[in-house]
Order: C-alpha cells, then structure tokens, then sequence
C-alpha cells in the first residue's frame, strides 16, 4: 500500500551506473532501500536516467550473493556455502603456500573502477603491500586508459579539463566516438543548453547514434579510421589560416613536427580511407575553425583501439592548435565510462601507478608511498602486468591466483574463449561480487560484496568532481564492503599493523596523505566540505583550497607549464576486413545496461527493454545477403560464432555490424573480439575487427 512505501529516511547519495554520478536519494524504510528520489545535485540538476531510477533495486534483489562459496571438492565439483573464516583460511594458506613456492608475483589483484575511492585504494594497497605482488591491475585499462595516457603526454595531468556545466559555453561541439544520449543520458543536458545557445554539433561515429541524428553535421566515419579526418581537419585549419599561432607559440611545444605531419593528409585521402565524404570533412574543419569556443569530447568509439592513445593526441593536437585547451567551456574532454572510472585510475591499483598518479618507477614516488604505507621501500613492487597481459601469465601458469573484484572478464575481455582457459588454470581463483557473474562461475571461491549503497566513500566522476555515496543500509546478508574482506585478509597475513582499517573514513584519511603533493591530490578535501561544495575537484592541495574545476588555465602539468603537440600518423586497426571476413564489426553499450551487465539484466525494466543482443546491419547489405529483419544470423570472425538476431537499420554504415556487449556466454560478443592491444596502454581493440554474417536458414 501507499503508506508502506513512505520512507522514514532520504539518504543522499550518487547513481552508481556510469561516470556522470548523478546526485540522487535512496528511500529508506525499516532498513530497506524502496525507492529513489530525485536531488538537485551541481552537475545533474535532479534528471535521472533509467539506470539511475531502477539502481535501488539491486539492493534486495534475489539474486545477491548473502555468503561465501567454495568448491570443496576442488575444480569441477560444485560451489557450495561456506563461512567466511573456512574461505578466508582456505584463501591465505594457498596464497601463502604458493608465494612460499613461486614467489610473491604468484599471486594477482583484478581490479575494478565502479567501487569507491576508498575500495580502489585499499586494493592498490592491499596488493602491494600486504601481497607484495606487481600483478595489480584493474578494468579501467579496458575502459578509457588509452585517453587517460595521451592526456598526460599532452597535457601532463589526465583528468578532463573542464567540469561538463562548462559545455554550454561552446560555439562548436565535436562528439568523436561517445554515444552520449544512451551511455551519458544525463550530460545530455549541457549539450542542449549549448545547442540552445546555438552551438552547432558535429559527429564522428559509424553508426547514426541519437546524438548525431540531432547533430548539424554527421560524418559517418569507418571504425578505427578516426584519425585520418581529425589530422585531415587539422591541416585544413592550417591551409584556412584557423590556427592560434599566438598561443601555440606562448604555450605549446612541438608544434612544428605535427604541422609537417599533418600537410600529407588530404580530404580526399580521408574520403578513401575511412569512408567519409571529402566535403563533410570540409565543412566540418570550417565549422569547427570558424567557432570562437570548440570543445571535443570522446570516448570509446576511438578508445578502445590497437591505436587509441594516438586518435585521443589527434584531438588534443586539434584542440591546442586552435587556442581552445585551458578556456571556458573549450578544448577537449574524455567522457568517462565508469561510475568511478576517473578516480579508480588516480588511487593507485593500476599496474604502473602509486596514489596521486605517483609513477612507480620513479625513486621518490616509491619513498613517499613505502613511508604512507610504513613498508620499506625495498618492498615496495615494480611495475607488474597490465590487465590485458595477466591473461597471458595466467595462460602460462607464472600466475598462480588471482582475487577479481568488481569485474566480469568473461564478458568483459576480448577473444573470452581464450580468458577462460587461463582463468581455468587458476587454482584458487577467487571472486568478490554481489550477483554471480559469468567470471564468478568459474571460480574456486566466491565472496559476496556489499552493494553501493550498503557502503560509504567518494567517486570522482567523469569531470574529476569527488562526491560523496552515503550509507543507506546495512549490507545485505553475511555479504561484506570489499574493504573489510582485503582487512580480514591482512590480518590473517599477519599485516594488521599495515592493513587495520575499520571504516572507509579510516581509508579515506590514509589517501589523502597519500595524494598528497601527486596531480590528483586529494589531501586538502574532507567529507563534509565534499557535501557542502557539492563535490570538489582535485587538485586540492591544502584544506583552505576551494578545488580545482578548470585545469590549465594559466599552466600545463609539464614542468614547463606548456603543452605538448605530438605528431601522431594513422594506422589502421589490426584485423581489416578482407574476402573471408568482409565486414567491420564493432561493438557497444545501450541506454540500459551497464557494462557487462551483470547488474542490469536483474532489473525488469532495463532488461525488458534490452533483453539479448542484436547485430545492426544495414539494409544495403542485409538485401544482398538476404537478411530480413529480426532473421536469426550467424556472425563469424577469426575467433569464433555466434547467433543472434539481426536488426535491419538504416543509421550504420553499410559496410559495419554493430553489436552491444552486455551479455554473457553464448550471447557474449567478447567471443569474437579481436585482443589486438595499444602498444604503449594495453587497451584491446573492441571497436574493429573483421567478421561476416549469414542468415540461420529455418529448419
Ligand atoms: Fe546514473 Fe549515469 Fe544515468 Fe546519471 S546518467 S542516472 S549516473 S546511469
């Protein structure tokens, strides 16, 4: 009845479904999470997207895990209940036999970037100074590090710029490879009020996306091929005299090497390669020259490439040489993924970083990081494998075990037919989550995890703005926040001294000491200043500093304070389309699932609107392979089929297959993927390998 759902309590907090964070409250009555209700936060004025309005429901949802699971039988027989004294023992003394054996990098943390601040820390932490192991890395990788790299060449500080209610200040926007009105629904509302004001809008993607159905201008550009129309614009801009040469002169370097690297690319090159008409390519390059404010904003459509870091310094390079990086509502902007994918990357669980963006093999770093921690420096790790490359240690038996939490790898990577076999090869591995995931059910033990809001701590959201998630209730079951398993673990190590926190505020305190005097420097924030700021952007040096919203206004983050152009020269993706494989297949998310999905197919209402996968084809081509609409197909590449239903659209290129990865096992699109890698980052490649498709004749 009506009265049952008045709450008694609104706890503010944040969505937990992607980089947006939008503020919102939870509707709490007799313990119990009922509801959700909208909150004037700084950043989403009240709007909720769908994700945001069903979250609560995963908080008693049937499906969560409410105690640990083990095979005692070990590998085959079933998981069956266990006490979390039996699992965490069982879990330390094969650690300890086997560091005992093999060494300490025997052992790996798998990270995620959807915990919080506090979580991301402790398993940075936890990995390396209670294992001891380099093997720590986190699903970011797989995410937006590629941006997060060429940023810091740039710009010498990864973080976006400018917080997103800049945006409406823009003249001109460039969307290069973001599907914002479905994976960033909430943003959406700066980008109107910038339209509003007349900014015109240009899009980069192989597919007709909502966002470039409104735009002024859609370039419908082959996947992987990005790169060859930003450098084209780039030397367009020149020839058109549309540079800023005032400032690349007082606040760049390297600019004449990118000047030389670009007069080779002409629209007529760009035309043949990826696919975009040589006059939109003008037209474009004027519109964005001739717009007094230009803001680029991108995402994975050029991330999640074998040369990822390269397309994101095509934008930076665009936006520096217009004068745009550093002003109001101008120059680029990486529109993260995660909920807390900015700052899960900053706290030090990635496998080449310490707290603050510290390099780990920087001597001084290392020092001030072992003197946090109270290790010597001499066991403070090196750097380990990333992500992507502890699949092939695991493969080749140099990594023993390895605790995952927070990611689903079995939808999550790429070629996932090859991660299962290494993840068979674990003995223990062990899983924290709070449903069962695809991963989870490979797993020798499986510790059940407090959900978001059964916890407190920070996110930094995709503007590098830290907010505040509030504690709603008590975690379901004998399900546990990740942070006081990593703690229960230590002390059964014997690392209590190092490891003996008991809140997330504990956690909290110990990284703002450990930020502290890096670029992302949390130590002048606290909780309650977070709250009443309605979030507060780092660098926060001391506890009189307001925050930093705008980077680079005065200064770069080189010791220069200039920015740096880098030449960068197309390369096409790994695996073209040839006679067998004659279509590029790319993949993607949908307004109501979230990553792999293992939380989202749960909840009714998004799954009922999404629930199995599609592949997208155009009616050009699906006519040429007799394909109708809602036909049953089958799509092969190099790696591996599967069978889906195809979706007859107009708004994709004639020459792409579109599929949306948030599905598992059969319906897994990571089973076809191509696990080509950036070289510098080790992002795979999900956005272009090569496949063909055929209809499923009836029986
Ligand atoms: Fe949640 Fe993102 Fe939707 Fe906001 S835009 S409600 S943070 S999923």
């Amino acid at each position: 009845d009506a009265h049952s759902r008045t709450p008694e309590t609104l706890i503010p907090t944040h969505c937990s479904f992607c980089g947006v964070q939008c503020g919102m409250y939870l509707k709490v009555r007799q313990g119990q999470v009922i509801g959700v209700e909208p909150r004037n936060y700084a950043h989403n004025r009240g709007s909720l997207c769908p994700k945001g309005v069903v979250a609560y429901q995963q908080a008693n949802h049937p499906d969560r895990l409410r105690y640990p699971l083990i095979r005692r039988g070990g590998k085959g027989s079933p998981l069956e209940r266990a006490t979390w004294d039996e699992a965490l023992d069982y879990i330390v003394s094969r650690w300890q036999d086997l560091q005992g054996q093999y060494g300490k990098d025997a052992i790996a943390i798998y990270s995620g970037s959807s915990m919080t601040n506090e979580k991301c820390y402790a398993m940075g932490k936890f990995a390396r100074a209670v294992l001891g192991t380099r093997h720590v890395d986190y699903n970011g990788r797989l995410c937006m590090s590629s941006a997060a790299v060429a940023y810091a060449k740039a710009f010498g500080i990864d973080r976006s710029p400018i917080p997103m209610t800049d945006i409406p200040n823009a003249d001109c926007l460039v969307a290069v490879g973001v599907n914002m009105s479905e994976c960033f629904p909430v943003m959406m509302q700066w980008v109107w009020r910038a339209r509003d004001r007349g900014a015109s809008l240009i899009v980069l993607d192989p597919r007709e996306t909502p966002l470039a159905r409104t735009a002024d201008l859609w370039l419908p550009v082959r996947s992987g091929t990005d790169m060859v129309v930003l450098n084209t614009m780039l030397n367009l801009l020149i020839q058109d005299g549309m540079i800023d040469e005032e400032y690349i002169r007082e606040r760049t370097v390297g600019w004449e090497q990118v000047r030389e690297t670009v007069a080779k690319y002409t629209p007529e090159e760009a035309q043949r390669i990826s696919g975009v008409p040589a006059e939109r390519i003008i037209t474009a390059a004027r519109m964005y020259g001739r717009a007094a404010t230009s803001l680029i904003m991108h995402a994975r459509g050029i991330e999640h490439s074998s040369h990822g870091v390269n397309t994101c310094l095509a934008c930076t390079n665009l936006a520096l040489a217009r004068g745009q990086v550093g002003k109001l509502g101008g120059g680029t902007m990486m529109v993260t993924g995660q909920g807390n994918g900015q700052g899960g990357r900053e706290m030090g669980q990635k496998a080449n970083q310490l707290p603050g963006y510290r390099h780990i093999d920087v001597d001084e770093d290392r020092r001030f990081i072992a003197q946090v921690w109270g290790i010597p420096v001499e066991e403070m790790p090196w750097e380990g494998a990333a992500a992507t490359e502890m699949i092939h240690l695991m493969a080749k038996g140099d990594i023993k075990s390895c605790m995952i939490a927070c990611s689903n790898l079995m939808v999550s990577l790429p070629d996932n037919q090859t991660v299962k076999r290494a993840l068979q090869q674990l003995d223990p591995l062990i899983v924290v989550d709070f449903f069962m995931s695809e991963t989870a059910e490979l797993a020798d033990v499986v510790l059940p995890a407090a959900v978001w809001c059964e916890d407190e701590g920070t996110t930094t959201n995709l503007e590098g703005r830290v907010v505040k998630i509030n504690k709603a209730v008590e975690p379901l079951g004998e399900s546990k926040a990740d942070w006081e398993i990593l703690v229960e673990l230590a002390k059964r190590m014997g690392k209590e001294r190092i490891f003996s926190y008991r809140s997330a505020r504990d956690i909290w305190n110990d990284l703002r000491k450990a930020t502290k005097g890096g670029s992302a420097d949390y130590s002048g924030m606290s909780w309650e200043k977070i709250d009443e700021e309605q979030g507060m952007f780092w660098p926060c040096p001391d506890e009189g500093h307001p925050g930093t919203p705008r980077l680079f206004t005065e200064r770069f983050g080189h010791p220069d304070g200039k920015a740096r152009f880098i030449a960068v020269e197309y390369q096409p993706p790994a695996e073209e389309p040839g006679e067998d494989f004659p279509f590029r297949l790319t993949t993607g998310r949908v307004v109501y699932h979230y990553l792999s999905g293992n939380q989202t197919r749960r909840l009714g209402f998004l799954n009922a609107q999404a629930p199995e996968p599609w592949v997208e084809i155009h009616p050009q081509a699906a006519a040429k392979l007799g394909i109708q609409n809602h036909d049953r197909v089958r799509i092969t590449s190099p790696r591996g089929s599967m069978e889906l239903q195809a979706l007859v659209v107009p708004t994709i290129r004639p020459d792409t297959l579109f599929v949306p990865y948030h599905y598992g096992h059969a319906e897994a699109i990571n089973q076809l993927t191509n696990p080509a890698v950036d070289p510098t980052v080790k992002i795979p490649e999900y956005k272009a390998c090569a496949a063909r498709i055929e209809r499923i004749d009836a029986p």
